[in-house]
């Protein structure tokens, strides 16, 4: 059965790149009865850190993957005996070589900046020493074909792989020789990552062989790229999964989306719910074509699973938004006003300024509205409105009936006589649906409002 893994290293927020990544294998491993390792690649000390561990584990439970999904958390570091032994293995047979060669020299003798190591230690025979890294010595012939799920079986050529670094000269292993030897060590059967990698396969793969090992079977998937075409950076683009978090995307909408990243479910379907994902991914169906992150997109789908949810697990998706909100919001109203607003947000953080009027001691005054909202005959109309409300009956309809009279007797429509009432009460000239918003926010604090605005 297969075994696959993630494997994250914790040097900066967790970002999209990487929950597609954990997402793309967790689907492979279910859907096959498989297993997935969690791997922290904590081996670059100066980069790492607790915190960052902590928050890739906080970001695949919330994503759906805790603990009892995946094999681990296993810790690289935890690994160094094994890395060690793999260096001797490869120095004892003769496939690694000390050198001291500096960047600068190398360049001066190739006269290429972008060119990779020349050799030029192969066969000085040194020993270890200060200053001296360990190469892995590449084959001077052949290829090395590497499988590849999704682009077939791209050939390296052997004379062209550099003799790469596998322990620096202070003796701690590279990436490339610490994820081999790890690989290998936990039976790993198909490595699933980014693109970024491909080019990191024939020599983690000539690792593999010179270790005695079967290789995996590889698949890059596609680079993930905004709307300019450029590949998703956090200088330039929002990708921590937090901050998608933080705004407001649900966990379901966020791990769908993520999917849609370089694969598609059948039927152009976009909305799908994540075991019937799981039965139809197909890891050699992803493309690799750069995939475009389309916050709309997002955006849209979020929208779509939140009037999907059921209204007590909505009011329960706000509740941490509400507790942020500058205002002190009380549960039986917001109960209220929830289904009004469930159907109107995309983002759960939109939540805020969609109920603050009913929590704010005074409306919140926004220049624009209320120049949009309090155009002529704005005055005549709220001072009708506080006259029918006094003794209306408090219910929706009936509020509505009466406002449209006083719409019909200056000639206007619905849509313009609610303009200053809804201004004067919830300060803005969009929001939810204004009648029933009157009458949860209570016929006195309406008028309150209606006279305020008239003053
Ligand atoms: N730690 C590496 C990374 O973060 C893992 C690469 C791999 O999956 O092999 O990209």
């Amino acid at each position: 059965s297969i075994r696959v893994r993630f494997a994250p290293s914790p040097t900066g927020m967790f970002h999209v790149g990487g929950a597609r990544s954990a997402l793309f294998n967790w689907a492979m491993a279910k859907q096959s009865g498989g297993t997935l390792v969690l791997r922290i690649e904590d081996t670059d000390a100066s980069r790492n850190s607790p915190e960052w561990t902590e928050g890739i584990i906080r970001a695949l439970a919330w994503l759906g993957m805790d603990g009892g999904e995946y094999e681990g958390p296993y810790f690289q570091s935890a690994n160094a005996d094994k890395h060690q032994t793999a260096v001797r293995t490869l120095i004892d047979a003769g496939l690694a070589y000390y050198c001291d060669c500096k960047r600068e020299d190398v360049i001066a003798r190739t006269g290429d900046q972008h060119k990779g190591y020349d050799g030029f230690c192969r066969d000085r025979g040194l020993g270890p020493g200060e200053g001296r890294a360990l190469r892995f010595r590449t084959p001077d012939e052949g290829q090395t074909v590497v499988v590849d799920l999704l682009r077939g079986k791209p050939v390296f050529e052997n004379a062209v792989l550099e003799d790469f670094v596998i322990a620096r000269a202070d003796g701690s292993v590279t990436f490339l020789l610490a994820n081999a030897v790890d690989d290998m060590s936990q039976g790993i059967t198909h490595v699933v990552r980014g693109e970024e990698h491909l080019s990191n396969a024939p020599k983690q793969q000539l690792l593999w062989e010179a270790l005695g090992g079967t290789p995996p079977v590889w698949a890059h998937v596609p680079v993930i790229v905004n709307e300019k075409r450029q590949k998703l950076s956090k200088r330039r683009d929002k990708v921590a999964l937090e901050d998608y978090r933080a705004e407001g995307y649900l966990a379901e909408a966020m791990r769908n989306y993520l999917m849609l990243l370089g694969w598609a479910p059948s039927n152009d379907r976009e909305i799908v719910p994540w075991d019937v994902m799981v039965d139809e991914f197909r890891i050699e169906d992803v493309n690799t074509s750069p995939a475009f992150f389309d916050v709309k997109k997002l955006r849209a789908i979020n929208g779509d699973y939140i009037r999907a949810l059921p209204i007590e697990r909505f009011v329960a998706e706000c509740q941490p938004f509400l507790e942020e909100a500058p205002f002190s919001y009380d549960p039986t109203t917001f109960d209220q006003l929830a289904p009004l607003a469930q159907t109107r947000l995309a983002l759960l953080s939109e939540i805020v300024e969609m109920v603050d009027f009913a929590f704010l001691d005074e409306p919140p005054f926004d220049e624009q509205s209320w120049n949009k909202g309090m155009k002529e005959p704005a005055a005549e109309i709220l001072a009708a409105a506080e006259e029918a409300y006094r003794d209306a009956p408090w219910e929706t309809e009936e509020l509505k009936t009466r406002l449209e009279a006083i719409g019909t007797a200056h000639g206007l429509k619905l849509g313009k006589t609610q303009a200053p009432v809804r201004v004067a009460v919830t300060g803005r000239t969009v929001g939810l649906p204004l009648f029933e918003s009157l009458e949860i926010l209570g016929r006195e604090r309406t008028l309150a409002r209606i006279a305020a605005a008239r003053a």
